[in-house]
């Protein structure tokens, strides 16, 4: 998950950027290359905030607020690649169901997938309007502080597989509650009727 991070960072944002993360003295001890495509667990909750962080800062808020959702985006195109098959969001058994089944579905067959390659621990939560992406353990604000919900690539990520899950409608998409602001989990609400 830590090599699609990092190719999507390199699409959107470039290679000499991110070499420049890679190389750079916060980070340089964690990783200085993007890992292979392997399962083991050496891309850290921390290495993925600081990463962020200096997005922000070097950016500014608002455009690197637009960055990280764009890197999301990217991020599920990557994802979907290594591992869509793996938890039957390919098939086309699942993309014949009903467009709210298929969120529901999809929802928890993604958050099962978080839980078991990473070490992120994501809850679905549903009433008759929406859908909760809770986020327990998040690795995108890790150990930060902010008065603004900061997880936006979580929120790119959920909007381009909503995007493919449902063929191409969009849905609102709001982070409400983040642990960097002292929440208890990190919380993206998802509107079930699509904007579009
Ligand atoms: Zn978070």
């Amino acid at each position: 998950m830590g090599r699609i991070i990092l190719l999507a960072l390199e699409d959107i944002i470039g290679q000499k950027f991110i070499n420049t993360l890679l190389n750079g003295e916060n980070l340089s001890h964690v990783l200085d290359c993007i890992p292979p495509t392997n399962f083991d667990r050496q891309f850290s909750f921390e290495y993925l905030s600081q990463m962020m962080a200096c997005i922000e800062s070097a950016y500014g808020p608002r455009a690197g607020r637009g960055l990280a959702l764009r890197s999301g985006q990217a991020c599920f195109k990557y994802g979907l690649r290594e591992f869509g098959p793996m938890i039957g969001v390919s098939d086309m058994a699942f993309r014949l169901l009903p467009l709210s089944t298929k969120l529901t579905k999809g929802a928890n067959l993604f958050a099962g997938a978080f839980n078991q390659y990473s070490d992120q621990e994501v809850r679905v939560e549903e009433d008759g309007e929406h859908i909760y992406w809770h986020i327990d353990r998040c690795p995108i604000c890790w150990q930060r502080q902010s008065d603004q919900p900061t997880c936006h690539l979580a929120v790119g990520i959920l909007q381009e597989s909503l995007y493919w899950v449902s063929g191409g409608k969009n849905f609102l998409i709001e982070e409400t509650d983040c642990i960097a602001k002292g929440d208890s989990s990190c919380t993206i609400e998802i509107n079930k009727q699509p904007l579009s």
